[in-house]
């Protein structure tokens, strides 16, 4: 026997149940972004390495130990895109797209991190994400983390908290740190081992630890709130003022930091009381610094990224999941002249806008009803080679109790009958 080859670990097939589900979801947010004016942008899986190390920051988890990175024929590093903002600034860059003013675009698709795989967190997984390139005005902030809202609210999301948080201006955060890593030093014998080598590396991301005691004890740590200078106080006010205005409930959490380095000023989470560990489903803020440090001209931008399984888990918890789409009609057939014929007639109703489930089986007819009521499908459409002599076919109505019987239909007529009938 020939030993059976597994997917990788952390690598998840999406099989056939589950994909109506998703194509409904991503069908509810290309809505979403169609009616706020954001356009799609598809760029590459793979990209150079340097552009994560430049655009997400070397001493990040992401490009520290979470990136699949290799040595291409060419000799070249590759890496498989961690995230989607870095390509999107990259692709915008390389094809003026910014000359030709403010952009707002969005992406979606698979996303690679090596990270240990569990509920929610996977090595291959799937993000769909805004990102408004040339925006400044505080408002902007307000309006992209509003269409992140309302894409949960209408895919019926539950108990969603949006908490958020200003990281400030570049000065504002190097007084911050400053204050932050002589306090640190004072207690950093309590700091959880992965928060002592941040220490040196990233102290700001000792913030985001997920260490309970290095929790507890960062309670007293000073807060970036205390180190924002007047003006970055005030921009802050202003994008809370206008998530007040559309009733868009934050909550400030002076600890809130993100894992890429690019943030600055707005930084939010949205996160679910339902999912338990894994609770982000979706993360953003404002990144003025990056399209600069990617070669361009220095640009405003605000963005987010929703995480489509933990997205997926949560709507199966809030009992909201779309249901697999059934064809409207099966078509059962018996015989010489109505197996040929069948497929002549699939082809023909599809031509018209019919969803059909063709039996191929070439089973008895009571067999081939049984599927037909397995597959959902509201009719069943019997051809046997009488059917096929007279131009008809019968019609039986699954949803009826066994009795219900069949009707005759000339198979001119049968197109015209299903629609007006219904699914
Ligand atoms: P976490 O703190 O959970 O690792 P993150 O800060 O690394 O999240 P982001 O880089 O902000 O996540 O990505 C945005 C969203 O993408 C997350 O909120 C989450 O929903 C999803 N996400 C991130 N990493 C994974 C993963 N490995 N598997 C599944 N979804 C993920
Ligand atoms: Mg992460």
């Amino acid at each position: 026997m020939v030993e059976q080859l597994q997917s990788l670990r952390g690598m998840v097939d999406l099989l056939p149940a589950a994909t109506a589900r998703w194509q409904a979801l991503e069908a509810t947010a290309r809505e979403h972004f169609r009616r706020a004016g954001v356009v799609e942008i598809r760029t590459p899986l793979l990209e150079a390495t340097e552009l994560f190390a430049r655009g997400i920051g070397e001493a990040t988890d992401v490009v520290g130990k979470e990136m699949y990175s290799f040595i291409d024929r060419g000799e070249r590093s590759c890496t498989l895109r961690p995230e989607g903002t870095a390509g999107v600034v990259r692709a915008a860059l390389q094809h003026g797209l910014l000359s030709q003013g403010p952009q707002r675009l969005w992406y979606g698709g698979p996303m690679f991190r090596y990270e240990r795989p569990q509920g929610g967190r996977q090595r291959q997984f799937h993000q769909i994400g805004l990102e408004c390139l040339g925006f400044a005005d505080p408002r902007s902030d307000v309006e992209a983390i509003a269409i992140a809202w309302d894409l949960l609210a209408a895919l019926g999301l539950q108990e969603l908290t949006l908490e958020i948080n200003s990281l400030g201006t570049p000065g504002d955060r190097r007084r911050y740190r400053e204050r932050l890593v002589a306090w640190l030093e004072q207690h950093q014998a309590g700091l959880d081992p992965d928060s002592q080598q941040r220490l040196q590396t990233n102290p700001l991301r000792i913030l985001d630890s997920k260490n309970t005691d290095t929790q507890r004890l960062l309670a007293d740590a000073p807060q970036l709130a205390d180190s924002l200078d007047p003006a970055s106080r005030d921009r802050f006010e202003q994008v809370l003022a206008g998530l007040r205005q559309l009733q868009i409930p934050a909550v400030t959490n002076p600890r809130l930091v993100r894992g890429l380095d690019y943030y600055g000023h707005t930084a939010f989470e949205i996160t679910s009381g339902a999912l338990g560990a894994q609770a982000t489903v979706c993360g953003g803020g404002r990144y003025d610094g990056l399209v600069e440090q990617l070669g361009g001209p220095p640009t405003a931008c605000i963005g987010w990224a929703l995480g489509l399984e933990r997205l997926l888990i949560l709507q199966e918890r809030s009992g909201t999941a779309a249901a697999p789409g059934a064809p409207d009609a099966y078509l059962v057939s018996q015989g010489d002249a109505a197996g040929p014929l069948a497929v002549v007639l699939a082809r023909d109703l599809r031509r018209q806008g019919l969803a059909v489930e063709l039996d191929l089986s070439g089973a008895g007819f009571g067999k081939q009803l049984k599927r037909a009521d397995r597959s959902g499908a509201r009719w069943a459409v019997l051809l046997g080679d009488r059917e096929a002599e007279d131009g008809t076919v019968r019609l039986k109505d699954l949803r009826q109790a066994a009795d219900g019987g069949d009707a005759a239909v000339p198979q001119a007529d049968l197109a015209a009958r299903l629609r007006s009938a219904g699914g």
